[in-house]
């Protein structure tokens, strides 16, 4: 099998294989040899790097992946692009196909059964579960290096922006706390067969060796989180106080964001990633 990642070659194995594409999987190919090279050379993918890609698709940047990397372990969820990625990724013997659906494969058993080696994420993502994968890669603390993907436009900026703005909110925090996010280029809805309804952004995330907060319970970090973004139109303490954690109520939400000199009415866009560690921190310790 040849080359990949022209309109042309992509509609012709489509059809050869009488493949129906799947909206409800988020299959929009990549048609882009420049994106595709742009993809492959900010994930710096070197000889001794174990590679994880979600959603093969058709195999496009997979044979590009398998070329530089020692290994590539590809997740496909549809059962029928397995015969497609049979063929094009016959001639590289350093590919493993693994038929599933990627937020049920056991990450940390996956990266046990490679030695646990560093591993790179590189993807052109499903959209309708973009925060869930990248959740469950951080969640799972696997031996992540870095996460390159294609995502939608508008979560790239969400995943990079800072308090203040509307677009802040539970994801921006866990992808600053965990990772460094780089945007590395934006990428038209034309470079798609079928064209999205969105714009895309390739975006990096460089793991941090270690957090640039310190934190007494990282769970519990992310359980404030989430509750202080929960009810987006109220206020941080309700958020917070409502969400049922055990241990806190309305009382220490607010003695904490007094302690921390910040008025019982402020919202969660408001504070920084620090200020939600500090107050995490607080909690942790005034929870009863
Ligand atoms: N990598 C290919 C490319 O760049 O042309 C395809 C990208 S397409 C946007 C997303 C791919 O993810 C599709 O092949 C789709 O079937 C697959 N997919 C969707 N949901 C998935 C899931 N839960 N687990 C694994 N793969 C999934």
């Amino acid at each position: 099998m040849g080359t990949l990642g022209n309109r042309r070659a992509t509609v012709e194995i489509i059809q050869k294989y009488g493949f129906d594409l799947r909206k409800k999987y988020g299959q929009n190919f990549l048609v882009d040899t420049h994106i595709l090279d742009k993809i492959v050379e900010a994930a710096d993918i070197t000889r001794n790097d174990f590679v994880l890609e979600i959603g093969p698709g058709i195999g496009t940047m997979t044979q590009r992946l398998a070329r530089e990397a020692a290994e590539v372990v590809a997740v496909e969820i549809d059962r029928n692009l397995i015969p497609i990625l049979n063929e094009t990724l016959a001639d590289l013997d350093n590919v493993t196909i693994i038929n599933d659906d990627i937020l049920k494969v056991d990450l940390p058993a996956l990266a046990a059964q490679h030695g646990s080696r560093p591993m790179k994420v590189v993807a052109n993502l499903p959209y309708y579960i973009t925060t869930p994968i990248i959740m469950a890669l951080f969640e799972n603390h696997v031996p992540l290096q870095s996460i390159t993907v294609m995502v939608q436009k508008e979560v790239a900026d969400r995943m990079c922006v800072g308090p203040g703005t509307k677009d802040y909110g539970a994801l921006s925090l866990a992808v600053q706390y965990y990772t460094k996010p780089e945007i590395i280029t934006e990428v038209p809805a034309s470079c798609f067969v079928p064209r999205p309804n969105v714009d895309s952004a390739v975006i990096r995330l460089t793991r941090y060796d270690a957090p640039p907060v310190s934190i007494e319970d990282e769970k519990w970090l992310f359980t404030l989180i989430r509750a202080s973004f929960n009810q987006r139109r109220k206020t941080l303490a309700n958020g917070i106080a409502n969400a049922g954690i055990k241990g806190i109520g309305r009382g220490q939400v607010e003695e904490a964001l007094l302690q921390m000199g910040l008025s019982a009415a402020v919202r969660g866009e408001a504070l920084t990633l620090e200020q939600f560690a500090e107050l995490s921190n607080r909690l942790y310790e005034l929870r009863q």
